[in-house]
C-alpha cells in the first residue's frame, strides 16, 4: 500500500503518527510524509529564510529515518489558507502519493494551520481522483481511506482506533529529535519547562493506556462519503 501523512508543520507527522508510519515502512510498505509550511517563523532568533532551511534538512533527516518520502509544500508557517492555489498544491500532494490511506490533522486541533490543513486535506482526496480537476499531476484512481491524527494535548479528540507502536517507539522518538530547532522554540514561546518531546511522550503514553499497550496512537476515521474502507479499522494491522 501506499502510506500519505500529511502534516501542516515540520514534526507535526512526528508528533501524531510517526510510529504508526515506522510500522507500515517496516511492514513494506510506500510511505510518504507531505509538510504544507516550511516552519518559516519557528525560531526565537534566525531569520525566516534561515529556520525554513534549517527546518527542511531536519525534516528530510527525520524521514530518512524510516525511508519516507518527503513532500514539501513550503506555504509560509502561520499564514496557511483555505483557498485554490492550497488546495491544488493538496491535490498534487494526493496525486503524487497515491495513497490507499491517509493522516490528516482533525477538526479539534489547537493550531489554525493543522485545522486548515486537515480541512484542506480532507476536502482534496475526492477531486484528486477527478479528470477535469487538472493540476501539475494527472488524476488517480482510487480515493483513499482517511484517519484524523490525535492532537499534541487529546483535547476533545477519542481514538477509535489505537495502534501499539511500544516496538517502535525508539524510532518516532529518534525521528522527532531531529527537529532540533523546535526544542528551543517551543521553550521559548510556550515556557522553558515546555519539551516538545515529553509532551509528545505523555500522549502516547496516555494512549497506551487506554488502548492496552505501553505506547499507543490513537486515530478517528473520516467518515463522510464515499466509504472507501471498515470504519474504524487500519488497514494493514487488522484491528
Ligand atoms: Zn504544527
Amino acid at each position: 500500500m501506499n502510506i500519505l501523512a500529511i502534516g501542516a508543520h515540520p514534526d507535526d507527522i512526528e508528533v501524531q503518527c510517526a510510529g504508526t508510519l515506522a510500522l507500515y515502512a517496516a511492514a513494506g510498505h510506500r510511505v510518504f510524509m507531505a509538510v504544507a509550511t516550511n516552519g518559516n517563523v519557528g525560531t526565537p532568533d534566525l531569520t525566516r529564510e534561515e529556520i525554513a532551511e534549517i527546518r527542511h534538512n531536519e525534516q528530510k533527516a527525520s524521514c530518512a529515518v524510516i525511508g519516507a518520502e518527503l513532500i514539501w509544500m513550503d506555504f509560509d508557517d502561520e499564514w496557511l489558507m483555505n483557498d485554490r492555489p492550497t488546495r491544488e498544491r493538496f491535490i498534487d500532494a494526493i496525486r503524487q502519493a497515491d495513497p490507499d490511506v491517509m493522516f490528516i490533522h482533525g477538526p479539534t486541533d489547537y493550531h489554525p494551520d493543522h485545522r486548515i490543513s486537515g480541512q484542506v486535506a480532507e476536502d482534496a482526496r475526492i477531486p484528486a481522483s477527478v479528470r477535469l480537476v487538472e493540476t501539475t499531476l494527472p488524476h488517480i484512481g482510487k480515493i483513499p481511506q482517511v484517519f484524523y491524527m490525535d492532537n499534541p494535548a487529546g483535547v476533545d479528540f477519542t481514538p477509535e482506533v489505537h495502534v501499539d507502536i511500544t516496538s517502535v517507539f525508539e524510532t518516532k522518538k529518534q525521528m522527532l529529535l531531529c527537529h532540533e530547532s523546535q526544542d528551543s522554540w517551543m521553550r521559548a514561546i510556550y515556557g522553558p519547562e515546555t519539551s516538545i518531546t515529553d509532551m509528545m511522550i505523555d500522549n502516547a503514553r496516555a494512549r497506551g493506556l487506554a488502548g492496552g499497550s505501553t505506547y499507543a496512537e490513537g486515530f478517528r476515521e473520516v467518515k463522510t462519503y464515499p466509504r472507501t474502507g471498515s470504519y474504524a479499522q487500519l488497514p494493514g494491522f487488522g484491528v
